[in-house]
């Protein structure tokens, strides 16, 4: 069960509340995008959701469970960030491997493990290639596969495609696309581009300065904005 919810979360950096008491359901298998300009708070509830940030107020349940104080890395979470870098020096497969060998996980799993990763990302055939080798686009799967080894429920994605060129991000939308109906795997995904949020998202969350203003399907967001903020921020995707 990889439910997300979020129960009246909030935070506050000082006395500046920079995410007001959410409430979200996410159900299994969504992949539900947060949008919003730059500063609405986007990453600090993908971040809370993480474990990264702790809330000022309110709860984080996944799958039912309070995890509110659990730490990230016991979430059976996989994370994406625009930032995070491969390591140049290390092949694919390397780049991939790296986290489970530090687990310890024994060599003949993690070669299992890796190759499967690197089927669901397609990019089988790769592994000895270095970063530098390869495209933006296939980059970025790299960095996905390297979340989808550890198997997750859930995959937080942040601008995942910001650094990337038109045709690029396409190759990496399709990918998301796919894991989310092949795998079911609960994706929330933060970006600012609202043709990406419509044409990717089961549902989407508008935010403005750190409160939700509608939560929707992508077509009812679209035909139906809840206020003038979101009929003007998703009226701009044309
Ligand atoms: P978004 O991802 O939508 O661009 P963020 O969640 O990164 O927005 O930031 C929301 C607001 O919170 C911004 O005004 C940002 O400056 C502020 N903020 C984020 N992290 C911190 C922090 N560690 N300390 C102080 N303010 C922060
Ligand atoms: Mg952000």
């Amino acid at each position: 069960m990889s439910t997300i919810e979020l129960l009246g979360l909030s935070k506050r950096y000082g006395g500046v509340t920079v995410v007001a008491p959410t409430d979200l359901r996410i159900e299994q298998g969504e992949l539900v995008t947060l949008l919003g300009p730059s500063g609405s708070g986007k990453s600090t509830i993908l971040s809370m959701i993480a474990g990264l940030t702790t809330p000022s107020e309110g709860m984080v349940r996944i799958g039912g469970c309070d995890v509110t104080h659990v730490p990230p890395a016991q979430r059976n979470l996989g994370m994406v960030f625009q930032s995070y870098a491969l390591f140049p020096h290390m092949t694919v497969f390397d780049n991939i491997a790296f986290a489970l060998s530090i687990r310890s996980v024994a060599k003949a799993e993690i070669a299992t493990r890796v190759d499967r990763a690197l089927a669901q990302v397609r990019l089988g055939g790769l592994e000895r290639r270095r970063p530098s080798e390869l495209s933006g686009g296939q980059q970025q799967r790299v960095a996905l596969a390297r979340a989808l080894v550890f198997e997750p429920e859930i995959l937080l994605l942040d601008e995942p495609m910001g650094a990337l060129d038109k045709n690029l991000r396409e190759e990496v939308q399709l990918e998301l696309r796919q894991l989310q109906r092949e795998l079911g795997v609960t994706t929330v995904l933060v970006t600012h581009d609202q043709e990406e949020a419509l044409s990717l998202s089961t549902r989407l969350v508008v935010l403005d300065q750190g409160r939700i203003q509608q939560i929707d399907t992508p077509i009812a967001a679209y035909q139906r904005p809840s206020n003038r903020f979101v009929a003007q921020f998703i009226g701009t995707a044309n």
